[in-house]
């Protein structure tokens, strides 16, 4: 990342559990904090370190947006460890460039669970959620997003999971994204997943983006399926809890994906276009949260490109 004139501070995702220091899965932590007091929002990509309009979303907002009521905390790589390596199985090219006005931008192509040397323990032969009826298979412990709300002393991806939750709740986060992608024929792609104590709001977001043209879909957290950012999030904080799903050509043979490529796929879904799709949804969202509430407690920022913007003039244009 290249920071922007927005960020106001650099810290490390350590600073909220100590025993990542020094880890593959310590991670870079973004402030942008504005010059007027208001709430604050909480941004994660890398979850999932394939899912790229989320990384590329989130370094967008690292290096453009500039805050001017409240304050944004961006993590554009919440797995670290699952940015550090690519796995053989996944498809796609294995980095993305992009010419900005000073410079070659280059960022790679992670993958989707922690590397199995980083984790600190065998994967078992099945996982279980402590809150969950959803038996999944065993090296989804390495699955951040399945890890929620984490572990102070567990194994490596627990513990990501721990520190998150706990800057969410620490910084006092009233809203958090988790930025994502999915198969393009999954359900899962244009959703938004909301936690059910805000998901009025996630509809009335939905609403807003498909009179713009973007249809984005939405569904509430499920209460047996556990360990997922949008539902333990918005439980164990005070933040309303968001994730967004946009859809990845490439990404046709995860868990929760699809099993079928279709080449067509690959024209159909230009990068800009998720990443317009991220950051449309984000500020659509934020957007009915200002509704309704005092002045001084509205988030302002400037700075985010909308889908329009990226389309006319490219990712490039909006890095640093
Ligand atoms: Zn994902």
């Amino acid at each position: 990342m290249k920071p922007g004139s927005g960020v106001t501070a650099q810290r490390r995702l350590s600073e909220w559990l100590p025993s990542l220091a020094g880890t593959p899965g310590d991670t870079a932590v973004f402030v942008l904090q504005g010059k007027e007091p208001g709430p604050t929002v909480f941004v994660a990509g890398g979850t999932h370190n394939m899912e790229m309009a989320g990384v590329i979303a989130a370094a967008i907002l690292v290096e453009r947006a500039v805050v001017q009521r409240g304050r944004l905390i961006v993590v554009p790589r919440a797995n670290a460890s699952g940015a550090s390596w690519r796995d053989p199985k996944d498809l796609g090219p294995g980095q993305y460039t992009f010419d900005t006005a000073s410079a070659k931008r280059t960022f790679a192509v992670g993958t989707r669970l922690t590397h199995p040397s980083h984790q600190g323990e065998p994967d078992p032969s099945s996982y279980l959620h402590p809150d969950s009826r959803e038996k999944l298979p065993g090296f989804e412990m390495r699955n951040l997003n399945r890890a929620h709300p984490g572990k102070a002393d567990g194994n490596l991806t627990q513990r990501m999971a721990y520190a998150l939750t706990r800057l969410i709740a620490s910084e006092g986060a009233t809203v958090a994204f988790d930025l994502h992608e999915a198969g393009p024929s999954s359900r899962l792609a244009w959703l938004i997943i909301a936690n059910p104590k805000n998901i009025e709001q996630a509809a009335n977001a939905a609403l807003d983006l498909g009179d713009r043209g973007i249809d984005m879909r939405i569904e509430a957290s499920s209460s047996t399926f556990r360990g997922l950012s949008h539902r333990e999030w918005g439980d164990a904080t005070k933040a309303a809890a968001y994730l967004i799903e946009t859809p990845n050509p490439y990404q046709v043979s995860s868990y929760d994906g699809d099993h079928l490529l279709d080449p067509r796929h690959e024209a159909e879904f230009p990068l800009w276009m998720r990443v317009g799709g991220h950051l449309e949804a984000v500020m659509a969202i934020l957007h009915v949260h200002n509704t309704d509430v005092v002045p001084t407690a509205r988030f302002e920022a400037v700075g985010v490109p909308s889908l329009a913007e990226l389309k006319a003039r490219g990712i490039g244009a909006f890095l640093n």
